[in-house]
């Protein structure tokens, strides 16, 4: 045990999970690094990255017996737990008539069942820990606003919207805070598949979809990781401690236009 407040960040071989890794590590928070299993080898070299005894674990949020073995495995490595970010979500892009329910389903599981599992094995240490603590996790602006072709995401992506207001409320009385991050369009693997998949939809060229976005974008470029990594760092921080039940929009004003 560090000593230091400890962070156990999902879907962190991502491009945002990542970028909030090194935040957190950055403010002095010692964290673990979550990914799928056959993320590892990029986990191990992030965990190295990040030194000051961070840990790398494989897991699977949409499992929930996973998550709280991971979650156990945090605990005992960094002597409790104090930030949850539940980061790790996927994207579906599709007309709803051709989402599959196998798309649906995994959706599903992995962006509500996965905030779930994280957010309930959180609850639970941090509730039994009686120090408070702050509970994260990644929504979108398509949890505000949905976009043609997210009818699955978009769901997912409002349940947890949901999900953390309700538990903002539960929680309150133990000094724990429950807040949700809503990025835009940030320029990570996720969006490169997505703009892969609307382009073949629409017969446009690669990289035309993400770059039309700009023309929507009041601060006039793509997101990055790190823009949203900041808006993490000030959720995690004692500067966001009257702060619970809130969407963060960051989205460089994407919303409003
Ligand atoms: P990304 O694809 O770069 O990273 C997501 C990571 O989650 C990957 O490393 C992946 O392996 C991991 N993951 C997927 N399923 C998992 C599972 N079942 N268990 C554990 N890990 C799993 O995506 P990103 O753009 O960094 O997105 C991170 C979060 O932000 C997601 O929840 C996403 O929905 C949300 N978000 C992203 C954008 C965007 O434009 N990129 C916009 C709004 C919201």
């Amino acid at each position: 045990m560090s000593g230091a407040r400890s962070a156990f960040v999902t879907g962190a071989a991502g491009g945002i999970g990542r970028a909030v890794a090194v935040r957190l590590a950055a403010d002095g928070l010692a964290v673990t690094v979550v990914d799928l299993n056959g993320a590892q080898d990029a986990l191990d070299a992030l965990a190295d990255e990040l030194g000051a005894g961070a840990l790398a674990l494989g897991a699977d949020v949409a499992d929930s017996a996973s998550v709280d073995a991971a979650v156990a495995a945090h605990v005992e490595h960094h002597g409790g737990l104090d930030v949850m970010v539940a980061n790790a979500g996927i994207a579906v892009t599709a007309p709803l008539v051709e989402t599959n329910d196998e798309q649906w389903r995994r959706v599903m599981d992995v962006n509500v069942g996965g905030v779930f599992h994280c957010y309930r094995a959180a609850a639970r240490q941090l509730i039994a820990q009686g120090r408070g603590g702050r509970i994260i996790g990644a929504a979108s602006v398509a949890a505000h606003r949905a976009g043609k072709w997210q009818s699955a995401y978009s769901a997912s992506k409002f349940a947890v919207r949901g999900m953390s207001q309700s538990l903002a409320q539960e929680l309150g009385e133990h000094g724990i805070t429950v807040n949700v991050y809503s990025p835009g369009v940030v320029q990570t693997p996720m969006w490169d598949a997505i703009d892969v998949d609307m382009a073949g939809r629409r017969g446009t060229a690669v990289g035309s979809e993400m770059q039309a976005m700009v023309a929507g974008i009041p601060l006039g470029r793509l997101e990055v990781p790190t823009d949203v990594a900041g808006v993490v760092s000030f959720l995690a921080s004692p500067d966001a401690a009257y702060v619970t039940g809130q969407s963060i929009v960051v989205d460089g004003g994407m919303w409003f236009s």
